[in-house]
């Protein structure tokens, strides 16, 4: 399996030459096994996905975490959408309140000059309603759970022959104000797991200013990591603050035996 980073910053971009390294682009993963390919979340950097996934017809599989901004607002700006019968297949979570069309209603106000009604792919918005086990989905297994966020929504694991990654994003490992799936669920969730790409969006120093806020701290991420025994972590939806120099020296500081650390980075495949 590979995965590939097209946005790893969480809440807003965050161009700038202190961000060149990461990326400022917001939530945009492809998971890719076989040829067959899954987009998780539409955040800005799915406008350079798109350029790439232009140059040919094959139907587009795109799966949302959540409806946040930094999860469908590279969406308007990704150019299959304006291919004439392009099928786009947009798995929606289930989220408080229930917006199943979110990411095609951003366009339909005074905020973008295309309404939705005017895209010419052939765009189908399926409506998860629930966590799910071993759904096929565009010919790979995906299992899905619910993230601890604001409003709500999942997160997912993709199974590959032997293979397993999972995309946990926006999740506050221990919520006290949106707790959907405690500690030990999540390590039962992710146990047979082999690279985990979760939110790491703050420092243990920043989290008591940060609580309720949907996201997680880089130690809390890799405590998880290793109660559910996986080999790689990926940390992902760095802080807008969030510097290259920091990250850098927080990966250097951090390497463990037993798990493999890692920032995600824009335009950085993996191989799993
Ligand atoms: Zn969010």
């Amino acid at each position: 399996m590979k995965v590939t980073f097209y946005g790893t910053r969480g809440s807003i971009p965050t161009p700038g030459e202190t961000t060149v390294k990461y990326g400022g682009n917001t939530a945009c993963v492809l998971i890719e096994a076989d040829n067959k390919k899954l987009i998780f979340d539409a955040g800005t950097g799915i406008k350079k996905l798109g350029e790439e996934l232009a140059l040919n017809n094959e139907p587009i599989t795109i799966i949302l975490s959540h409806n946040h901004w930094d999860h469908i607002q590279g969406f308007p700006f990704f150019i299959p959408a304006y291919q004439k019968n392009r099928p786009i297949n947009i798995y929606s979570a289930p989220t408080q309140p229930v917006e199943h069309n979110a990411i095609l209603e951003q366009m339909d106000m005074s905020t973008f000059p295309v309404p939705s009604k005017d895209l010419t792919a052939d765009i189908n918005v399926i409506p998860l309603m629930n966590e799910f086990k071993n759904m096929m989905i565009n010919g790979l297994c995906v299992s899905a759970i619910k993230i601890n966020h604001p409003n709500g929504g999942l997160a997912y694991k993709v199974s590959h022959k032997n293979k397993v990654v999972a995309y946990v994003t926006d999740n506050e490992i221990h919520s006290k104000d949106n707790l959907n799936t405690d500690f030990d669920s999540w390590v039962a969730f992710l146990t047979d797991v082999d690279c985990l790409v979760h939110d790491a969006q703050y420092t243990d120093l920043e989290m008591p200013l940060k609580l309720g806020w949907g996201h997680s701290s880089i130690d809390q991420a890799i405590k998880l990591a290793k109660a559910a025994k996986i080999k790689v972590l990926i940390l992902y939806s760095h802080a807008p603050e969030r510097t290259d120099k920091e990250l850098d020296k927080f990966i250097s500081d951090m390497q463990l035996d037993d798990l493999q650390i890692i920032a995600s980075q824009e335009g950085k495949t993996h191989e799993v």
